[in-house]
């Protein structure tokens, strides 16, 4: 499957030099006029002849770079180079280790591996712009990262807690809970960390999750797990969802009447694939950034997902 429509030929022809790239991205930041970032002045803001990444603006007389405060601020990488990584990244659908980046463009390891955690925080930056709606598919995974030790002294002393089962709720594991719209078949999730009482996969984290996403009176299909249980009680559930609980293990599965959470369950697939495939091992600090890039992928295909990254390299303050 093609996730990004442009060709390795057509980046090059579109993005020839460092002076494109520029052009282009002047475009796509600025598509609703310049802003000045020092005194937010729209008026009288203009780009230098001499050099096309910088503005002036003539109100507060202040020189300002197009590329500050985004993932391409302070790097000493070629911009091609830069563009060429967010091709690659975008087109391969298990993701790209720093390892085969670095081959591929020619940095240093520690390089690319910094240039794709940069573009992991920008696709983390995606902002819904309509929440889900009619039937959403709500069920969670299990990723085995491990918690990242807090002292770095005590890394051979402290042996990690030893995780006996491999899958499924009650492991060690690190539980992600995901939403996934059925109609459009765009993705929300988010790692599920112990709350203050260190309980993880509670009714109500994943209530919070479904309703950051997902619309009033939507209908919600999960499995039948018991946290989900909190919404078949009004008081619990004031968003009105109506829950349908598809039980797997009495042989309810009905996918030929649309009663199943299959949607979600293949995005996990992918994830899965990503994270062994590519990156082998994540670590429960980095595993949202992971998810995130996943989610991207699977919601921002065809033409539109190259400019929308990068719309979103710009940082969230
Ligand atoms: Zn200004």
């Amino acid at each position: 499957m093609l996730l990004c429509a442009m060709t390795f030929k057509e980046l090059q022809e579109k993005f020839p030099t460092e002076q494109s790239i520029i052009v282009h991205f002047h475009k796509i930041r600025y598509r609703n006029g310049l802003v000045c970032p020092h005194c937010g002045s729209t008026q009288k803001v203009g780009t230098r002849i001499d050099q096309l990444k910088l503005c002036n603006c003539n109100r507060c007389h202040n020189t300002f770079s197009i590329f500050s405060g985004t993932i391409f601020e302070k790097t000493s990488t070629d911009l091609t180079k830069w563009f060429y990584a967010v091709h690659l990244f975008l087109n391969a659908k298990k993701g790209i280790s720093a390892l085969q980046l670095q081959r591929e463009i020619g940095t240093t390891y520690k390089t690319a591996w910094r240039m794709l955690k940069q573009l992991r925080t920008a696709m983390g930056n995606e902002i819904l712009t309509k929440p889900f709606e009619l039937i959403v598919e709500v069920d969670e995974t299990y990723v085995g990262g491990k918690p990242r030790k807090e002292n770095k002294n005590l890394q051979f002393t402290t042996p990690m807690p030893k995780d006996t089962s491999t899958t499924g709720r009650g492991t060690k594991k690190t539980p992600v809970i995901g939403v996934k719209e059925r109609e459009t078949g765009r993705v929300y999730t988010r790692v599920a960390l112990p709350d203050q009482n260190g309980q993880k996969l509670t009714g109500k984290q994943l209530l919070n999750v479904i309703s950051t996403v997902t619309k009033s009176d939507s209908v919600v299909m999960t499995d039948d797990f018991r946290g989900y249980n909190i919404m078949n009680h009004k008081v619990t559930n004031p968003e009105k969802f109506t829950h349908i609980s598809v039980c797997h293990s009495l042989g309810e599965f009905s996918a030929g009447k649309g009663l199943h959470t299959n949607g979600i369950e293949s995005f996990w697939a992918i994830l899965k694939r990503a994270i062994i495939g590519s990156y082998h091992h994540v670590s429960t600090k980095y595993l949202q950034n992971y998810v995130n890039e996943c989610c991207f992928r699977q919601n921002n295909r065809g033409d539109n997902a190259f400019d929308k990254l990068l719309l979103q390299s710009v940082l969230v303050a």
